[in-house]
């Protein structure tokens, strides 16, 4: 059935893309150049599969990964290829695999796969053998979720090894580009030699946050880091021709950062979200990672007279990291106040974190994420509180991001 499917949409996607080879064959052969080369990989079974692409031109448009490798899809006419599928491996790769990753081999490989989709919206955590063996076992209705998934990836998302750039501007606003991994790598080393380093994460709420108050902003220029946090930030990126290595939402960033902390034994104070909520979530935690210290928790709402009892708490644990979860700007405005007292490594404003991390708020399923959706499922969930920063907010971002935001964030 879905053989059909293939080759239907690989014949279609041919009549599409001919009049593209023969431009490309014209180009290629005026300038002397052989058009096509091929790379072989493994196909079902381990057969031998050759995989065409076109030459570089030195041209934009042909040396585009959509054009470049379309003549991959000579290989899913000829049904040796799958539109969804585990992405085909080099026998190197088959080489040194362990003998249960050799299980993808077992069907036909495909042009796009659960990895590719994830790699492009800048959230594949996960190792691409282990996705790849999923793929490998999808349902003919999970594989057509799949395809329908790599769409808004293709149109929106962007290659993950196209990421160079350390720092990306955007808004005037410095961001430290980074994987996930050097990210949590980052911070533990700044808590490891630093003292009151603060960290934040911005996404579109936040930049419309900062156009309107210019206290947040201030202190926002005054983090020692910036780390981009959404598929908003992500498109910015894109439309203004840089790219994002990760999304590095503090959500996604947490569980790696606290399970690195597991192994270095450096300590972590949780504070803020509703009482209970801290709580709730350092219990979690120290479930699913036994040697993580959490130190210390407490909640957000911290009033006036209160402030200095909390910053003793905070410093009579020795934190390495402070987690704030007060909601934007709140934490990064409270954090900037206590910041001079406080006796830390690292401190990070982290927003909503507690309530998903507690297991009070679910998050919003991977195929959302995958898509983009994120900020949907949270409109969904939380309608009143949200409509106006996804559905206004939303829009006031795509206005700035089109008709510049005229200098107000520098
Ligand atoms: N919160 C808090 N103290 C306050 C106001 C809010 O601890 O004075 C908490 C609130 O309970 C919630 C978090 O801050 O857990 C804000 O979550 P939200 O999803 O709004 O975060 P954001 O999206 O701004 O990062």
């Amino acid at each position: 059935m879905f053989r059909l499917v293939d080759f239907f949409a690989g014949a279609c996607l041919t009549l599409l893309y001919l009049p593209i080879w023969t431009l490309h064959f014209l180009i290629a052969r005026l300038s002397g150049r052989a058009w096509l080369t091929f790379d072989e990989y493994l196909g079902r079974g381990g057969q031998t599969l050759k995989l065409f692409r076109a030459r570089a031109l030195g041209l934009p448009f042909f040396d585009h990964p959509l054009v470049a490798e379309s003549p991959r899809l000579w290989a899913v006419l000829r049904g040796k290829l799958s539109l969804v599928g585990p992405a085909p491996v080099s026998e190197a790769w088959a080489d040194s695999a362990a003998p249960f990753q050799l299980e993808r081999l077992r069907v036909r490989p495909g042009l796009v796969s659960t990895w590719y989709v994830r790699s492009r919206m800048n959230i594949a955590f996960e190792d691409e053998a282990d996705l790849a063996l999923q793929d490998a076992t999808l349902s003919p209705g999970e594989r057509f979720a799949l395809l329908a998934r790599a769409v808004p990836a293709l149109l929106f998302g962007s290659p993950r090894q196209a990421a160079q750039a350390d720092r990306v501007t955007l808004f005037g606003l410095e961001m430290a580009n980074r994987t996930r991994d050097e990210a949590v790598a980052e911070v533990l080393g700044l808590a490891a030699t630093g003292r009151r380093k603060r960290v934040a994460f911005v996404n579109p709420a936040c930049v419309n946050i900062a156009l309107k108050d210019s206290a947040y902003l201030k202190v926002l220029h005054q983090s020692d880091l910036i780390y981009p946090d959404g598929i908003g930030i992500q498109l910015a990126c894109k439309f203004t021709g840089r790219r994002l290595r990760d999304n590095l939402n503090g959500t996604d960033l947490y569980p790696a950062l606290a399970e690195k902390m597991a192994e270095t034994g450096q300590s972590l104070f949780l504070l803020g979200a509703r009482p209970g909520v801290a709580q709730a979530m350092a219990e979690r935690a120290r479930e699913r990672w036994p040697a993580l210290n959490i130190c210390g928790v407490r909640h957000g709402y911290v009033q006036p007279e209160e402030e200095a009892e909390v910053v003793d708490q905070i410093n009579a644990t020795g934190a390495d990291v402070l987690l704030v979860a007060m909601g934007v700007p709140q934490q990064e405005l409270w954090i900037d106040r206590m910041l001079p007292r406080l006796e830390i490594g690292v401190v990070m404003g982290v927003g909503g974190l507690f309530d998903f991390y507690s297991g009070r708020m679910p998050r919003a399923p991977l195929w959302m994420r995958e898509v983009g959706l994120e900020w949907l499922y949270r409109l969904i969930k939380e309608p009143r509180r949200m409509w106006r920063r996804y559905l206004v907010g939303n829009l006031v971002f795509l206005r700035h991001l089109v008709l510049g935001h005229k200098g107000e964030l520098q």
